[in-house]
């Protein structure tokens, strides 16, 4: 999945970053800012969101990985505290085929209940023989290429 040419003029998130729209902002660092969901999972569903368009995790500049990441933690820890919620997630889509619809990396985070009846549709596989090992292969010798 490769990066496609950033378009921040359209982009829905570089928008409400730049002030251009609203939302409700609950927290915002040098790198990112967090806002409620406007269509949520659950009530008190963010979204944390870089400051750069990226349309990607992987676009997003390594400087402002450490910003984007403390504010996930930030708001989550709030979002537990005052929401009190028996579980949550923390997830992103990237890419359309991973149900992605807004095209600037952001990470989902949101309250979860017992029996809220939300799960992937999962299908389970098997690794036979050894492929487990040669999946693991390809990806480690690519990290040791990139290292
Ligand atoms: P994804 O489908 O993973 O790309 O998530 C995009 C999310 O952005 C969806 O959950 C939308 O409800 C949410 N969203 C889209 N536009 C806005 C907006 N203007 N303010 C807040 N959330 C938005
Ligand atoms: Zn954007």
């Amino acid at each position: 999945m490769s990066e496609t040419k950033p378009v921040t003029a359209e982009c829905v998130f570089c928008k409400i970053l730049r002030g251009e729209s609203t939302a409700e902002i609950v927290f915002r660092n040098r790198n990112a800012i967090a806002i409620l969901d406007i269509n949520p999972i659950h009530y008190g569903h963010i979204l944390v969101i870089p400051r750069s368009h990226a349309e990607s995790f992987l676009g997003v500049p390594e400087e402002e990985l450490a910003d984007l990441i403390h504010a996930t933690r930030k708001v989550t820890e709030a979002m537990v505290k005052s929401l009190d919620p028996p579980g949550y997630n923390i997830f992103s889509n990237n890419g359309e085929a991973a149900g992605q619809s807004v095209f600037h990396c952001h990470f989902h985070i949101t309250p979860r209940y017992r029996d809220d009846n939300i799960r992937f549709l999962l299908k389970l596989k098997r690794y036979e023989g050894d492929e487990m090992r040669r999946y693991a292969e390809r990806i480690r010798s690519t990290l040791s290429g990139s290292a």
